[in-house]
């Protein structure tokens, strides 16, 4: 049977028991917006990706302004990433603003919506992607496409990048990007996915944060050994009561409070944007008076967010050990992700764990050996300025502070090679919204995402605009 027969005959069926899908929604009046819908149709749910679908969307609604732009194919035909450049005179360097084509999937008997259809409803757009990161790719593509649609006469290029495998699932990360196409993606600093302009319940922005570091992500091998041997003959050095003795003392310990200058500005400003008796626990927190400050992480710790913001943090994530239950194994292993705070030396925390286990046959070795040192971006560049400046413009009397993000990001492919990337999820966003991400009926509001496009696009004339 053809496949226009096929068409054909659904068609009729559709008709005759009226039994047609809902018909797509007419496109959100407002350019980001209808950006964000289209997006989120192109289903990019990681794994397996498809991030070439979202590559597609890009490369026509920037084709169509005239920008030079295309797909950088990987050795995976179904995942794309995509570029755009627009010229300057190549009086100084590029700008590069960067988003993952790609979002976690969905449980989708938990949506109230179709997680896939872009749906418009009450002032926001719902669906995968909508904050975590397709409203942030829309908010800065149409940010570039205005530049194009302005003629604005630029002093550097403007990078424009759709990264893929970001959520996880395949090789073609920025790691991979970095690796075979630097000159494409090189640049003076960057911007992505990372701070928050947090809206109060009253709707008023209470602070917009500006990433300039990830925390750092290592996997600490911890093994027991012992006498391999037949089970109905323990002996003392049983290797998984070993590893369990190691693990229960690590799980009293805590790491000590360490804060960083940005983080420092960061509880100031969470301070002045909160009441007592909040405020006065975050001055606490950064302020000069050590049991005050313990006495303010003690509370303001609660939250496992502001916990892992102020520490490194210790979390077992994979154990193995034994094979065959009459079988006493040779050895044991635990995993612990550590997550360390910018400038601190794991080697010191490893140290410090082997004073907690107090047993030499207990070993500790760190799965990747190299790491990239992860210096913080500075606050002083132009970038962080324009960012800065724009908040301050579109948000009158915002606070604006740089923070360190408590995950990771694609940002490492650059600040590895020295270039500064700053982050910000660019719409306002409340405690609500913020929680959907990665979660059920993901939603941004679409008054957020008019204001995000504006400070981008301000930020970006300020940044990159000829004077
Ligand atoms: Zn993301």
């Amino acid at each position: 049977m053809s496949f226009l027969r096929v068409r054909k005959q659904l068609v009729a069926l559709v008709v005759v028991l009226g039994a047609a899908p809902v018909a797509a929604q007419a496109p959100s009046s407002d350019p980001t917006a209808a950006l964000l819908q289209e997006l989120i149709r192109a289903n990019s749910s990681n794994p397996p990706g498809n991030e070439r679908r979202v590559a597609e969307v890009l490369l026509s609604h920037f084709r169509t302004l005239g920008i030079d732009a295309k797909i950088i194919p990987t050795p995976d035909s179904t995942k794309g990433v995509f570029i755009a450049r627009i010229k300057g005179d190549g009086s100084k360097r590029p700008v590069l603003i960067a988003a993952h084509e790609d979002v976690v999937g969905v449980e989708r008997e938990k949506w109230s919506v179709d997680p896939f259809a872009g749906i418009e409803k009450d002032g926001h757009i719902y669906g995968r992607g909508a904050v975590d990161f397709k409203g942030g790719m829309a908010v800065f593509a149409r940010a570039v496409m205005m530049l194009a649609e302005q003629k604005i006469p630029l002093a550097r290029d403007v990078i424009f990048l759709g990264e893929a495998d970001e959520e996880g699932g395949g090789g073609y990360s920025t790691a991979w990007l970095a690796r075979e196409h630097w000159d494409e993606i090189d640049a003076e600093f960057a911007l992505n996915e990372g701070g928050w302009i947090m809206k109060a319940p009253d709707g008023h922005v209470r602070y917009v944060s500006i990433s300039t570091a990830d925390k750092l992500s290592l996997p600490l091998k911890v093994t027991a050994h012992g006498t391999s041997t037949h089970a109905s003959m323990p002996r003392p050095d049983n290797a998984i009561f070993g590893l369990s003795r190691a693990m229960a003392k690590i799980s009293e310990y805590e790491t000590p409070l360490t804060i960083t200058p940005e983080q420092r500005q960061f509880f100031l400003t969470l301070a002045k944007t909160s009441k007592p008796p909040m405020s006065n626990y975050y001055r606490d927190l950064v302020g000069d008076d050590l049991q005050k400050a313990k006495a303010a992480d003690a509370i303001v710790s609660k939250d496992p967010l502001m916990h892992s913001l102020v520490r490194n943090t210790i979390a077992p994530t994979l154990i193995n050990g034994g094979f065959r239950v009459n079988v006493i194994p040779g050895s044991a292993e635990a995993t612990i992700n550590l997550r360390m705070i910018p400038g601190s030396d794991p080697a010191q925390l490893i140290a410090t764990l082997k004073q907690v286990v107090a047993d030499t046959g207990i070993q500790f070795s760190l799965n990747s050996p190299t790491y990239a040192r992860n210096a913080p971006s500075p606050t002083t560049t132009d970038l962080y300025r324009a960012l800065e400046k724009s908040a301050k413009a579109v948000f009158p009397g915002v606070e604006v502070t740089p923070y360190l993000f408590q995950a990771g990001t694609d940002a490492g492919a650059w600040r590895s090679k020295g270039v500064p990337v700053y982050g910000i999820y660019p719409y306002p966003i409340d405690d609500d919204e913020l929680s959907r991400m990665h979660g059920n009926d993901e939603k941004v509001s679409i008054a957020s995402l008019k204001q995000g496009t504006d400070l981008i696009y301000r930020t970006l004339v300020e940044v990159a605009g000829k004077r």
